[in-house]
């Protein structure tokens, strides 16, 4: 099977095919399940976490995952690489002799600390040489890279929402982890909420303003619906031409997993890049 996948730097794997769309969200959803159930493994007993020091860096805009160093144990990770590998091999068998390699190059302790630390700093030079080393498809080592680190980072970002507020903070990437935000939803009082599709914290943003560049030029800005689905829409700005997906989550039943509704609302992102909205209609390429 030939599929055409579009990568951003977090390592989350579009796919352009809507063809296999469903077999696609099947994967990502075993693998977003699989993440969570994980969450409650990830133990930080050594970080000492000072309440006024996460502050300032809110206050300066600085994702606080880049500031203090978020012990892993690599036996542990591992352990979450395996199986997040299991996962996509049991739906595409294609991946077996990929994952194997993965797997294989990682068992050494060495090669997986050093692969740990890649991809606390998203460093993709590491990964493509990796990939390099174990001619393998470097995407595919970052997403699964990506996908063992995000218990830690949501059980980061969980951790710091009692600690930490974000009041006031009005920006585009996540105060916990950095992610640009690409998903908002409405909140009380007519506010809006940006949700992290990578740690799910949740921060307050302008409801009239471009999150990107900050215009608030009413001409500017527009809200793209893709057929009726009034729900689930874009919220575009001509200035800077990026944009972000609004929806309506008041009918949705349990905590929401915002990687999910990323998944889901995926055909809003293709009819953005078709508009000539987003950074990402440049990056196109197969990777699986
Ligand atoms: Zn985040
Ligand atoms: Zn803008």
């Amino acid at each position: 099977m030939q599929v055409f996948f579009k990568t951003t730097i977090k390592g989350v794997i579009y796919m352009s095919d809507s063809a296999a769309n469903k077999d696609y969200l099947k994967l990502h959803k075993e693998i977003a399940k699989q993440v969570n159930s994980l969450i409650d493994q990830v133990e930080f007993a050594n970080l000492a976490l000072i309440d006024g020091y996460l502050q300032e860096q809110v206050k300066q805009k600085k994702p606080i995952a880049s500031v203090i160093d978020v012990p892993i144990d690599a036996k542990q990770f591992f352990g979450f690489v395996q199986q997040i590998a299991e996962i996509s091999v049991g739906n595409q068998p294609h991946l077996q002799e990929t994952m194997d390699a993965i797997t294989t190059a990682l068992k050494t302790t060495d090669e997986t600390e050093k692969f740990i630390e890649a991809t606390k700093c998203l460093n993709s030079y590491y990964f493509a040489d990796f990939a390099e080393r174990n001619s393998l498809n470097g995407a595919i080592v970052q997403f699964l890279a990506e996908m063992a680190y995000r218990p830690y980072i949501k059980a980061l970002a969980k951790l710091l929402d009692e600690k930490v507020k974000f009041e006031g903070y009005n920006h585009n990437m996540c105060p916990v982890c950095g992610e640009k935000a690409r998903l908002a939803r409405g909140a009380e009082d007519g506010k809006r909420e940006a949700c992290c599709t990578r740690c799910d914290t949740v921060w307050e943003i302008q409801r009239l303003q471009c999150p990107h560049c900050k215009n608030e030029k009413h001409e500017d800005l527009k809200y793209i619906v893709a057929g009726d689905d009034e729900n689930r829409k874009l919220y575009v700005c001509e200035s800077c031409k990026g944009y972000i997906k609004i929806v309506n989550l008041k009918d949705q039943l349990g905590t929401p997993s915002f990687f999910i509704i990323d998944l889901e609302t995926i055909h809003l992102d293709m009819v953005a890049s078709q508009e000539g909205y987003g950074e990402e209609a440049e990056s196109n390429s197969k990777v699986m």
